[in-house]
């Protein structure tokens, strides 16, 4: 697909504007949008963009980041194959973007062009990541200011199902419509919570599809009145919301999951063992990324089936790294890794990226895992969780940032500007809410994702 491309298909669906989207250090989407006059030039060179968005935190608040400031440009530059007609949206397209310098070059910040990087890595080793995320949300109606669930119903109640079956429908269509294939969909233990699964595809496109999915799931919401909220934390006594990242590792040349062996008794390959060793290694610091908002750590919670220590089990919903047992006859497709301590407030280039850097060390290193934990961690007694190095994840976002910054690997793969822009803009946060109250969180994250 070429720029022109875009233009003929925009012109033919009607639209009157083509959104080009990003995601910022601060998880929140933004765009900035081309009338069709124009358009397949904007496509080519870019639409400009102040060189300090990347230094904004959540509350629009400017960081002060080296050569983040008032002066100076870059370019938003569209992925052509990513244009989709927003069926949630007036005569309203939208594509992703790649922030491009003046002289051509990827701007170090980009944090699509930092998945690029890590995806060409796994190329090196023929193979390529294949992700999927499933995401939980929270549907409510605005009453005298308050967010109100739609409903309070069990766990994949049907009461619940029925009370958003008109909004469930034209979302499952509003993705059809985009290419985004459904999995699933069913009501959640919390109330107002739903959640949905979409098809898993390499690791770019998947993280471009969950900002489609995302505005989707918030767009059709606007429609029937509704808000929707992917915040990981919407209700402090309600259940939290995850946004749980599936993946496996595929052989680019033969196109077979290499995380399958049929000869273990688990279906996890030697590499997939090494992947998911370098992912636990690093998982305290990949909580900076996949998990990175203030709220995120009143849901990472033991006993909250968000995965609050460091380990690994089969079936293990306790555990931030599960194995979910295959699925008949289709053995190979279905072996595959959750990291459950994830979630929706995260920049998805950035957890994933963040995710293949981590692994990348461990088949680098050849790691292999520690023993999997069968049950819940929060059960195994303080001395035996310590002899086995189940560490308690950070329980704040102070602590997932600090680990983070102290986490060799996981910065040298952002690189300088990326790393520093983005601690700068999530330290901010940190500051910003942790001198607030529970209504301020709440006002700050049940909008913005
Ligand atoms: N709501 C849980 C979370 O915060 C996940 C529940 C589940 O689907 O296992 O991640
Ligand atoms: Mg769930």
């Amino acid at each position: 697909m070429e720029a022109r491309d875009v233009v003929k298909q925009a012109d033919e669906a009607g639209l009157r504007l083509v959104r080009f989207l990003w995601c910022g250090n601060d998880g929140t989407v933004r765009a900035k949008a081309s009338s069709l006059h124009g358009l397949e030039g904007r496509i080519r060179s870019g639409i400009g963009l102040t060189v300090a968005m990347q230094a904004m935190n959540s509350l629009d608040q400017l960081q002060p980041v080296e050569g983040m400031g008032p002066v100076g440009e870059i370019r938003l530059v569209p992925d052509p194959e990513t244009f989709r007609v927003l069926p949630y949206a007036p005569r309203t397209g939208a594509m992703l973007v790649d922030q491009v310098q003046l002289d051509g070059e990827p701007a170090p910040v980009s944090q699509r062009t930092f998945l690029t990087r890590m995806e060409e890595r796994l190329a090196e080793r023929g193979t390529r990541l294949e992700a999927a995320f499933e995401n939980e949300f929270s549907l409510a109606t605005k009453v005298d200011g308050a967010f109100v669930p739609i409903d309070s119903g069990l766990c994949f109640s049907t009461i619940s199902a029925t009370a958003a079956q008109g909004y469930i429908e034209e979302l499952a269509g509003a993705l059809d419509a985009q290419r985004i294939v459904l999995e699933q969909y069913y009501s959640e233990l919390g109330h107002g919570q739903h959640e949905i699964s979409t098809q898993h595809a390499p690791a770019l496109r998947a993280a471009d599809e969950q900002l489609l999915v995302r505005e989707t799931i918030r767009g059709v919401a606007a429609r029937h009145g509704l808000v929707a909220s992917l915040a990981p934390k919407p209700w402090p006594e309600n259940a939290g919301n995850g946004g749980h990242i599936h993946f496996s590792l595929w052989d680019d040349d033969a196109n077979w999951n290499r995380f399958h062996d049929e000869s273990a008794a688990d279906r996890l390959s030697a590499e997939a063992r090494s992947f998911i060793a370098g992912v636990l290694a690093h998982l305290p610091g990949l909580c900076g990324l996949t998990a990175p908002s203030f709220n995120s750590y009143h849901r990472i919670l033991p006993q909250y089936w968000a995965g609050a220590f460091a380990c690994w089990g089969h079936d293990n919903r306790e555990a931030p790294l599960r194995v979910p047992s295959v699925f008949w006859g289709m053995e190979e497709a279905s072996t595959n890794v959750e990291l459950k301590a994830a979630d929706a407030s995260s920049n998805p280039y950035l957890a994933v990226g963040g995710l293949i850097a981590a692994g990348l060390d461990g088949l680098e290193r050849g790691l292999e895992p520690p023993e999997p934990v069968e049950v819940d961690p929060a059960t195994i007694d303080e001395r035996e969780r310590a002899e086995r190095g189940i560490i308690r994840l950070p329980a704040t976002q102070e602590e997932a940032l600090d680990a983070l910054e102290g986490d060799r690997v996981l910065i040298g793969a952002l690189g300088p500007v990326l790393a520093q822009s983005y601690l700068a803009v999530r330290r901010s946060e940190w500051a910003a809410y942790s001198a607030g109250d529970e209504a301020f969180e709440q006002q700050g994250h049940f909008l913005k994702y």
